[in-house]
C-alpha cells in the first residue's frame, strides 16, 4: 500500500526530482526508440545495501508487492504495474536531485517501496507463492507497458484513496495535463477507514500552530480562533486562518498527521475536530478506486485511462 505523507510544496518538488514551472518539459526530447519489455529495461535501483542495476522485470514485482494489497483485483494490480513502470521510466528520463546516481530508490516517499523476496516471505507467510505469482503475473501482463503524455514518460503518481474525487495537479505545485481532478468510485462502505478524524485540545493546537507562525494570536476563547476553510478546485482543504495567521492544508496536514488534505475544521466546544476523507495525497490513479473500478467490469487500461486522461498506453514490441 502506498504509504501516505505528509507533504509540502517543496518535498513534492524534491520528491518529483524537478520545480513544478519546468514540467512538462517545453521540447520533448526526441522519441525513445519502441517500447522494450522488461527484461530489456535497465535501471539503477538505490537500496540500503547501495546503487545496483537490476532489469524492470526484476524490480517491478517487488515494487508492486510495496506498493499495492496482494489480494487487490488482478486488473488492479496490473495498473500498479504499469503507473509504476511509467513512474520509473520518468525518473529515469528526467533524473532525480535527491539521488543523482540512481533512477529510483525504495524509499515510498520518494519514489516507490520496493521490498525484497525475505520481506515478502516473512510478510506474506504461507501465502507467499500465491501472492507473488499474482505480482509476477501483473507484471507479465503489461510487460514493456507504459503510459506517455506527448510521447513521454508520464509522471504516473498514485494514493490510497479518495472520497469522491481525486486532487488536481495544480493544487500542489504539478501542473500537468493528466494529473487532473477526477471521480473515483470508493466509499466508506468499500474502504476500511475511508473517513477518520484527529482531536487536538485547544492547548496543543495552539502551540503547534504557534512553532509554526509565534505571530499567531491565540490569547482570545477558542471558539474565535478559526476562519472559514478555503477549498481547491477538487474541494479539498486549501487552507484557513487560524490566531489572525494563514495556516495551508499541507502544513495542517503534516503538524497534526491527517490522512490527507480533504478534511474540515470545527471547534466542537471543547476541542478541535478535523474529519478527514480518504488517504494520500490525492494525486492520480486511487488504488482503493482502481480496486473498486476493477470490481466493476473495468479492465487495466480503462482504468489507466480514467486517472491520467489523456494519456497514452505504450506497448511493448515483442
Ligand atoms: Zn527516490
Amino acid at each position: 500500500m502506498k504509504r501516505c505523507f505528509p507533504v509540502t510544496l517543496l518535498a513534492l518538488a524534491l520528491a518529483f526530482g524537478l520545480p513544478p514551472l519546468l514540467l512538462p518539459r517545453a521540447e520533448p526530447a526526441p522519441a525513445e526508440a519502441p517500447a522494450r519489455t522488461d527484461a530489456e529495461l535497465l535501471l539503477r535501483l538505490r537500496t540500503d545495501a547501495g546503487v545496483q542495476e537490476i532489469s524492470m522485470a526484476e524490480y517491478l514485482p517487488l515494487a508492486l508487492a510495496g506498493e499495492m494489497p496482494a489480494a487487490f483485483q488482478p486488473e488492479a494490480l496490473k495498473a500498479q504495474a504499469v503507473a509504476l513502470r511509467s513512474f520509473a521510466l520518468f525518473q529515469r528520463e528526467q533524473g532525480k536531485a535527491a539521488h543523482p546516481e540512481a533512477d529510483v530508490c525504495c524509499d515510498p516517499s520518494c519514489c516507490a517501496a520496493w521490498v525484497s523476496e525475505e520481506t515478502l516471505r516473512e510478510r506474506w507467510g504461507e501465502d507467499y507463492e500465491s501472492y507473488a505469482a499474482r505480482m509476477q503475473e501483473a507484471v507479465r501482463e503489461t510487460d514493456g507497458q507504459y503510459l506517455v503524455w506527448a510521447e513521454r514518460p508520464i509522471l504516473a503518481v498514485f494514493h490510497a484513496s479518495s472520497l469522491g474525487r481525486t486532487e488536481d495537479g495544480a493544487a500542489l505545485g504539478l501542473s500537468l495535463p493528466y494529473l487532473q481532478s477526477v471521480s473515483t468510485p470508493e466509499t466508506p462502505e468499500t474502504v476500511r477507514q475511508l473517513l477518520s478524524t484527529v482531536e487536538v485540545t485547544p492547548e496543543d493546537f495552539a502551540a503547534s500552530l504557534l512553532a509554526q507562525d509565534p505571530t499567531a494570536d491565540f490569547s482570545g476563547p477558542p471558539e474565535t480562533w478559526l476562519g472559514p476553510l478555503r477549498l481547491d478546485a477538487a474541494g479539498r482543504a486549501e487552507g484557513l486562518q487560524a490566531g489572525g495567521r494563514d495556516f495551508s492544508a499541507l502544513t495542517l496536514r503534516q503538524i497534526f498527521a491527517l490522512r490527507s488534505t480533504a478534511f474540515t475544521l470545527a471547534w466542537d466546544g471543547e476541542k478541535f475536530l478535523f474529519r478527514v476523507c480518504g488517504y494520500g495525497h490525492g494525486l492520480g490513479m486511487s488504488q482503493h478506486g482502481a480496486d473498486c473500478l476493477a470490481k466493476a467490469g473495468a479492465d487495466y487500461a480503462e482504468i489507466l485511462a480514467h486517472y491520467y486522461p489523456g494519456t497514452e498506453l505504450v506497448v511493448a514490441l515483442r
